[in-house]
């Protein structure tokens, strides 16, 4: 079945990785190429002083597809409960079972009693939501299911998944208006519409936000940090004779001559390319010339669209070693805590408020900026992680390591680093955050802090090279440059240039864990269709 054909992927995150090892089981030799000393790209966990952080994705969600991913390649790593909980003000409920929407209905129609019957609306839709996401990743992907050794499987129960599969898929895809807009048409309360919806990327899909309520209790914890997936996947392939190269980041391409030049100056030839990673970063090194006419054309109508657009929003984490035990935070909250501590909402801080900074920057004042920082964490909304809720081995007897993150916009990073405030700013931003906690949430936080550190937008940028320090693709902000549905994945994985094949988080949008994993095997499907 194996081929000498050479192929080349660049990235080793968790969409290169699952791209390499399903062409590796399948008897080819993919190379891995990874700019960085690690694999995993936003998926990843690190050691600081007995601490385990995880950098990027804080839980994994399986949505039918990790676990039988793992079954496939035989990789036998413990996926712990990761449970999830919602907070406002005081506030918090548990989100981990079929009666946690009851409890979030109540929960805001006792913050906003004015707005009980708007509330009773968007409780509906997030059900009905319940009842798609049920059927589009609540079983098994077939995905991952063996055609040639489950033959009863592909002719009895695979036809009626389909079906039932593209029909909610299209009833899912009517709702891809902008989540404000929809909501604004269900709710009146400005502050209700912010609380429900402040920690989506702005213009989310409405069905993407809708659906989110019925993914938090399909979240995972893998044993030792969410980078045991890429380190897993990275071991496999070694074991099935595949080479992953670190340090090696692609700096050239020759798509006529189908040449790679990496870093280090080694030179690689290919058969067939797989792109998994920054789509801009692709087409910033592709040349047009000497294909036909046609292909040409095509070449140059995506790159053109693709160099115009931008990445989605980018974060900013806190990243605390904290000398309090485990049970001081499992009195509050499950290890997975989206917690926002007031309730008016962000409204117009991270909108007019936002815009208007970043277009009049030069004449803005210290004070007035730090101002705007301080009402920013006030009202924002939190995703906290607790690693050593889910996996004790996680942080030192006693202690606890707590990831702190919020949406913050790339484009404001790089005026503060440019202002030289970068230091500062890390410094108040940090107080800020930490200060708005302990009065909210976590009253003995400050001064029980043994260590801190921070990852912004820049960061991310710079370690992954995802443009605009986008963590999950595409922006809901723009048009998305590539024809990227959730019904048409397979095609997406195809690009204009001959022989060079995509997968990833730039592939289709909405983006996240899961439909990374499938466009990356369907990419290695295409290529191993047109290899053998
Ligand atoms: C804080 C955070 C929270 C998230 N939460 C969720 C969530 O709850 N649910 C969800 O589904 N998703 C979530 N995501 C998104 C998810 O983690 C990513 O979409 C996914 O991991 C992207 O995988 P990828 O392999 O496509 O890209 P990446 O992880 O970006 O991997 C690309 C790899 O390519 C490498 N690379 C880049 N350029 C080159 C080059 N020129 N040469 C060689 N190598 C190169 C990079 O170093 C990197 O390792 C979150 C992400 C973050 C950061």
């Amino acid at each position: 079945m194996g081929t000498h054909k050479s192929i080349i992927i660049v990235g080793g995150g968790i969409s290169g990785l699952t791209s390499a090892n399903s062409l590796a089981m399948r008897g080819h030799a993919p190379l891995v190429l990874e700019k960085g000393a690690t694999c995993g790209g936003l998926v990843n966990s690190f050691l600081r002083d007995g601490f385990l952080f995880d950098g990027g994705i804080r839980a994994i969600e399986n949505a039918g597809m990790v676990k039988p991913m793992l079954k496939e390649l035989e990789i036998d790593l413990p996926l712990l409960e990761s449970k999830v909980s919602l907070g406002v003000e005081d506030k918090i409920i548990s989100a981990d079972n079929k009666e946690s929407l009851a409890l979030y209905e109540q929960l805001l129609k006792e913050l906003y009693p004015q707005s009980s019957r708007d509330v009773e609306k968007v409780i509906k839709v997030i059900a009905k939501f319940d009842v798609y996401m049920q059927v589009l990743f609540g079983s098994d992907s077939p995905f991952f299911k063996d055609a040639s050794r489950d033959t009863r499987y592909y002719f009895t129960t695979f036809p009626l998944w389909i079906i039932r599969f593209l029909a909610t898929s299209i009833a899912v895809m009517r709702m891809q208006i902008p989540m404000e807009k929809f909501l604004s048409t269900i709710i009146k309360n400005d502050s209700l519409r912010d609380i429900i919806s402040q920690h989506f990327f702005k213009k989310t899909p409405a069905f993407f936000a809708m659906s989110y309520f019925s993914l938090y209790p399909d979240y995972y914890y893998p044993k030792g940090g969410v980078g045991s997936i890429p380190k897993a996947l990275q071991d496999r392939l070694s074991e099935l004779g595949s080479e992953v190269r670190v340090n090696a980041e692609v700096v050239k391409l020759d798509v006529l001559n189908k040449l790679l030049v990496d870093i280090n100056g080694n030179e690689y030839t290919y058969d067939a390319l797989i792109w998994c990673a920054d789509m801009k970063s692709l087409y910033n090194k592709v040349s047009p010339l000497g294909f036909s006419e046609e292909v040409q054309k095509e070449i140059v109508k995506e790159q053109e669209a693709i160099l115009a657009s931008r990445g989605a929003e980018s974060v900013f984490t806190l990243f605390l070693a904290v000398d309090l035990p485990s049970e001081y935070f499992r009195g509050i909250s499950e290890g997975h805590f989206f917690y926002t501590p007031k309730k008016e909402g962000l409204g117009e801080t991270h909108r007019s408020k936002l815009s208007h900074m970043i277009d009049n920057w030069q004449a803005l004042n210290r004070e007035d900026f730090y101002a705007w920082l301080k009402e920013f964490c006030l009202l924002n909304t939190y995703e906290i992680s607790i690693p050593v809720l889910n996996d004790s081995s996680t942080a030192p007897e006693g202690k606890s390591g707590l990831i702190v993150s919020f949406l913050f916009d790339y484009e404001l990073t790089k005026k503060i680093e440019e202002a030289g405030w970068y230091d500062e700013f890390n410094t108040h931003i940090s107080d800020y955050m930490i200060e708005t906690l302990m009065e909210a949430v976590y009253p003995k936080l400050k001064e029980n802090i043994l260590f801190s550190f921070t990852a912004s937008p820049l960061s991310i940028a710079r370690e992954v090279g995802s443009s605009e320090g986008a963590i999950v693709g595409w922006s809901f902000e723009q048009k998305v440059p590539i024809s990227a549905g959730m019904l048409n994945m397979k095609k997406a994985v195809r690009t204009p240039i001959p022989d060079v094949y995509r997968a990833g988080q730039w592939t289709v949008s909405p983006a996240g864990l899961p439909t990374c994993i499938m466009t990356a095997r369907m990419a290695a499907d295409v290529v191993h269709g047109k290899l053998t």
